[in-house]
Parts: C-alpha cells; structure tokens; sequence
C-alpha cells in the first residue's frame, strides 16, 4: 500500500495542490530597517498561526522587529498605494502584479506617489515594536524569508521537532496500543536567524515543511516520503486553518513562544504497511535546514475495542 493511503484524502488533496505550484522568480531585496544589509530579529513567519477573536488564519508575512518610532523604507521602487480603510499601512507596487506591503507604519508618503529603493515611507507605529512586511505576488502573499528574496537572511540552525504523537478525539494515545484508526501530531518549531530580543526572545515560527514515511524495525523505509505540511510556499486559506493546525496551537506571545502542533496524518492506520513500525518525521525550514526524528508505534492487540473506529471530521472548520 502507498503512502497517500495512510492519509484521508482531505489532507492528500491539499498536499497535490500545493505542492503543485511552484514559487515564481524572484529577485533580491535588502531590508525594511535600517541597516539595509544585514539580518533583523524575525518575530512570526508566513503561515504561522494567528488567532482573532473569533477568527482563525495564517499569517501573510513575516514581522521584522523594530523599535515604536523606527524608521521604514521601501525595499524597492514603485508607487505608493494608501488605503483609508488601513491607516497605518503603506502599500508599494513595484510591478503590476507584484507588492510589498508594509503594516503598522505611519506614512509620511501620500497615495500614489513613487518612491525609490531604500526611500523613507514612514515609521513604527506606537506600541507595534515590528513591521510586519508582505509580498504579494498576484493574488498570493509569498514567503519574504525564501532564498531571493530579504537579503541577507542567515539560518543554519534546522528546526526543531519536539513530539510527535497519536491522538484520537483531542486524546493522546500511547503509541504501542494504537486503535485501526489515529491522527498524527507533530509538535514543530524553527528559531534560526537573528533571535528577537526583550519579551520577545524565544519568540519561534512554524516549520516550513513536514513530510513522514514509515520505516521498519531494521530501520529501512516501507514507504516513500510524503509532503503532509506545506507553509513555505505562499499563505494558506483561513479554512485549511485547522487542516494544519491542531487544537493546542499557540501563536508567540510576549514572553511566551508559539507552540505548533501540525496534523501530519489523518486517519493512520497502523496496521496498513507491513512490517512499519516507526514513523518518521522530517521538518525542513525555509533555507533548507533539516530535522528528522523517529516515533516508533504499534497497534492495539485488540482493536475492536476502540469506539472510535469510524471516521469523522476532525475540527469545525473541515
Ligand atoms: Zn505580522
């Protein structure tokens, strides 16, 4: 059996479209903040977790740490485009379909005037301590952090991966005693690059990519690997919100680090691959830097005893 049997199709199809669009071309920009050539502190990340009041969404850029007050400038020429409904906000069109956004900035530029690389177009709003900073490419927000694009961006520190566990109905399981039918969890971080500092320090964002195969008790893969979580590409829609996360998931708070906890399976079966005996977890962030890591399993020796053998939907939003 393939690996894409062991997933709920839901999940596997939002794999294939995703992993179907390939990021366009990009070209190199310095940064928001001064110095324009090296590396700021980066708060939260595209696709991370960002909880409204009642809303739930990914996040559509990157925020670059920056003092209240701090001065902001265009990584690149174009026209300036202010929003009334957005106040503290200054949009530039570099291309006609290509825009960088810049979020919690007092404009001292005014509605469509152009601007040159590097000009000043306002500073951090007060109580902000960030720009959160966009690129829209089309009608998608992309990753500002892939390669190509912020430079400098320095990360060599592979994310992180703390758990990955079998849970059934929001319940943790234990891994040797699995029922037909398990979701797969995997607790997930990357801190590379310049650490925030202040309340900030520790703040983490979420991998850019999960994938998982199964491996035997000789250690060799029973299945191929299978991209589960894909972030780095461009933002998600809010209803794939809990597609990808679980319930559990925080965003970074001041003095408190995000917490991600990523459905890397839907509707496991433990019994579907011969001889499988582990799961194996890959996160990859969005310069490359790799993490694996093992959690070994097994199904119960008494299945039927598991009322929760038929499927079911797994958040409200799905
Ligand atoms: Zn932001």
């Amino acid at each position: 059996m393939s690996s894409e049997h062991l997933l709920r199709p839901a999940l596997a199809a939002l794999f294939i479209v995703l992993a179907g669009a390939a990021p366009p071309a990009a070209h190199a920009y310095g940064w928001p903040v001064k110095p324009f050539d090296e590396p700021h502190a980066i708060r939260g990340g595209l696709d991370d977790p960002r909880f409204g009041q009642r809303s739930r969404a990914f996040h559509f850029g990157v925020d670059v740490c920056a003092p209240d007050g701090a001065p902001v400038y265009a990584v690149s020429a174009g026209v300036v485009h202010l929003d009334r409904r957005f106040r503290e906000t200054v949009a530039v069109r570099a291309g006609s379909a290509h825009v960088f956004g810049y979020w919690h900035v007092v404009p001292v530029v005014s509605h469509r005037q152009h601007v040159s690389e590097h000009q000043l177009i306002g500073h951090v709003a007060a109580g902000w301590g960030h720009v959160h900073f966009s690129e829209r490419r089309g009608h998608r927000y992309v990753d500002p952090l892939a390669r190509g694009r912020l430079t400098p961006f320095i990360d060599h520190a592979p994310p992180t991966i703390r758990q990955v566990s079998f849970v059934l109905h929001a319940r943790r399981l234990d891994p040797f005693a699995l029922p037909p039918s398990a979701d797969v969890l995997v607790e997930a971080f990357d801190g590379g690059g310049v650490h925030p500092a202040g309340p900030w320090e520790g703040a983490v964002r979420a991998p850019a990519r999960l994938a998982l195969r199964l491996v035997g008790a000789d250690g060799r893969p029973r299945t191929a690997w299978l991209t589960v979580v894909d972030l780095g590409r461009r933002m998600l829609p809010a209803r794939r919100f809990w597609q990808v996360y679980a319930p559990g998931t925080r965003q970074n708070r001041p003095d408190l680090p995000g917490r991600y906890r990523l459905y890397a399976a839907n509707g496991f079966l433990p019994d579907a691959v011969e001889g499988a005996t582990a799961v194996q977890v890959r996160a990859v962030d969005n310069r490359g830097n790799v993490t694996v890591a093992l959690q070994a399993f097994a199904a119960a020796r008494a299945p039927h005893a598991w009322p929760g053998r038929a499927r079911r939907p797994l958040a409200p939003a799905w």
